[in-house]
């Protein structure tokens, strides 16, 4: 029994052995007490869906920790390079001086040209629309 619940079940035993004589005062506590009964059933089941709800939150953290373990966790193995150079990046081969160079979609869309790291030469990137 929770600590309001009991603190009810007090005033009610209270109210009865009082012996209250006058009827309209009898009434109004019963009803009172009624009221903080129900009150404190309310709180009951508001306290158990909070640790429903905390539970699922924490589920929900497990999972995400497992999906960021997926993406992020663990060294990178060449396969996965390859899949993040891939979906990031674009990769090409300056033809002044033969480095490579790696630029993503933001570096494309606001210049065509790309300037070579190494050399500094103008290296236009040849992109295929349909990829
Ligand atoms: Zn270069």
């Amino acid at each position: 029994m929770s600590f309001v619940k009991e603190k009810v079940s007090y005033l009610k035993g209270l109210s009865d052995g009082l012996n209250i004589p006058d009827e309209t005062s009898r009434k109004l506590y019963s009803a009172i007490i009624d009221t903080l009964e129900a009150i404190s059933e309310a709180l009951d089941e508001t306290e158990a869906d909070i640790v429903e709800i905390d539970e699922s939150i924490s589920d929900i953290y497990d999972a995400l920790d497992e999906i960021e373990d997926e993406i992020y966790g663990g060294p990178l193995d060449d396969e996965d390079e390859d899949e993040l150079d891939e979906d990031d990046f674009f990769e090409l081969q300056c033809p002044h001086c033969g480095d490579t160079i790696y630029y993503d979609q933001d570096m494309l869309s606001c210049k065509d040209e790309i300037i070579c790291p190494s050399c500094s030469g103008k290296v236009v990137p040849a992109v295929d629309e349909d990829d």
